[in-house]
């Protein structure tokens, strides 16, 4: 309490003043907070026989922790926590960018937490996103009139989509205070259609929120990072997706292990593969063809790579190969580090005692390389006949 007066009866300056006035909106999140100190300010003046209550208490840590507003909240995030507490105070405050952009690897957590972002400016509940109100139910199950989602993940966002998209973002909110653009996995994005939104980024309409996410930032014109909030999401620890596991998905102890292990710190790799049973037997069967593949001559690699080129979880065999090179190359430079695959360590070991760490820093570059040639729309079958071309001979 002491703290709060000290902070919030410094006169303000005319400094001040001019960036209070400059707050670029004011959410249903602030308004309520208003209502509630109000609250609080009744709470207090009858506890305390009256005395200094600040107008602006609501932006008060002290405040906000004790009225429990930073410490409750329902984003349902696993890890991430300096992103949601970030997110959560710009939301509270008003001062939230017009554009943000999530980056990190794939099934990171960047969707749940865009769309977490989308509730929380709208939300009309005490604590947004409350998850109880109707802008937050209806953004939940993707049907919001005013908030509208395009995602690169199975194909490229063209410019005819981004178009229409900006055409919507026009017009005033249907029911919502703010109309939201969540653009997924927008490094697959085709060069025009980056160009095309980037006359929103730079003069968005009033009442909008732009909220992308991209696995691999570089992929985008740097123009576009430069115009957003940039929030770069890192590896989970394992240990929080372990326990978020038994938690959540009601996974035993070994299981759980296991995952978070096979995660590589990604919270949304792990819980699909918790939803899915068959999960765990496709990534061995994965596995089981890249050490087939390694025996193949180079007939029988251009023979896979026709095949695998045209499979539907390519990306995922590249996901899971460039984790086992990971996992090869540690071993074979001496680390001693729990391998991602922990359930194949005796494979790990021989491989890497066959092949050394040269060959597999260059299968591993290999992969990753290859990764990086489909962003951009590359050929698969020929990316893919240069990768198994790199990749040692057993
Ligand atoms: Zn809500």
């Amino acid at each position: 309490m002491l703290l709060c007066a000290v902070i919030t009866v410094r006169p303000s300056s005319p400094a001040r003043k001019r960036k209070k006035q400059a707050r670029p909106f004011l959410s249903p999140g602030v308004l309520l907070r208003r209502a509630e100190v109000v609250k609080y300010k009744a709470k207090v003046g009858s506890s305390t026989g009256g005395g200094y209550v600040c107008p602006n208490r609501y932006l008060c840590p002290l405040y906000l922790l004790r009225s429990n507003i930073l410490m409750q909240t329902n984003w349902e995030i696993v890890g991430h926590e300096w992103a949601v507490e970030l997110l959560s105070r710009r939301v509270a405050s008003g001062r939230i960018r017009h554009a943000t952009l999530f980056t990190g690897p794939a099934r990171i957590g960047k969707t749940t937490l865009a769309i977490r972002l989308a509730q929380a400016i709208n939300c009309v509940g005490t604590h947004p996103p409350c998850g109880q109100c109707r802008p937050c139910d209806l953004i939940e199950r993707g049907i919001h009139p005013d908030v509208h989602v395009l995602s690169g993940e199975a194909d490229r966002i063209k410019i005819e989509a981004i178009r229409e998209m900006q055409g919507l973002l026009v017009l005033r909110p249907f029911e919502a205070r703010y109309r939201i653009a969540v653009l997924v996995a927008f490094h697959n994005t085709t060069e025009q259609a980056m160009d095309a939104l980037l006359k929103t980024l730079e003069e968005p309409p009033s009442q909008t929120q732009l909220i992308l996410t991209a696995d691999m930032p570089d992929a985008l014109l740097p123009t576009i990072p430069s115009r957003c909030q940039v929030i770069p999401l890192r590896p989970v620890p394992r240990a929080q997706i372990e326990s978020a596991l038994m938690e959540r998905a009601g996974l035993d102890a070994e299981q759980a292990a296991l995952l978070a292990h096979l995660s590589g710190g990604r919270p949304g790799w792990a819980f699909t593969m918790a939803r899915q049973p068959d999960a765990l037997a496709e990534q061995a069967a994965i596995l089981s063809d890249l050490l087939t593949v390694l025996r193949a001559n180079r007939d029988g690699r251009f023979a896979f790579a026709e095949v695998t080129a045209r499979a539907n979880n390519l990306r995922q065999v590249l996901d899971v190969w460039q984790s086992w090179w990971r996992d090869v190359l540690l071993w074979a430079e001496g680390s001693r580090t729990e391998p991602i695959h922990i359930d194949r360590r005796a494979d790990i070991k021989a491989l890497a005692d066959e092949v050394g760490a040269e060959a597999a820093r260059r299968a591993l570059k290999a992969v990753r390389d290859t990764l990086h040639c489909l962003d951009r729309n590359a050929n698969a079958r020929l990316a893919l006949e240069v990768m198994l071309l790199e990749m040692p001979y057993l």
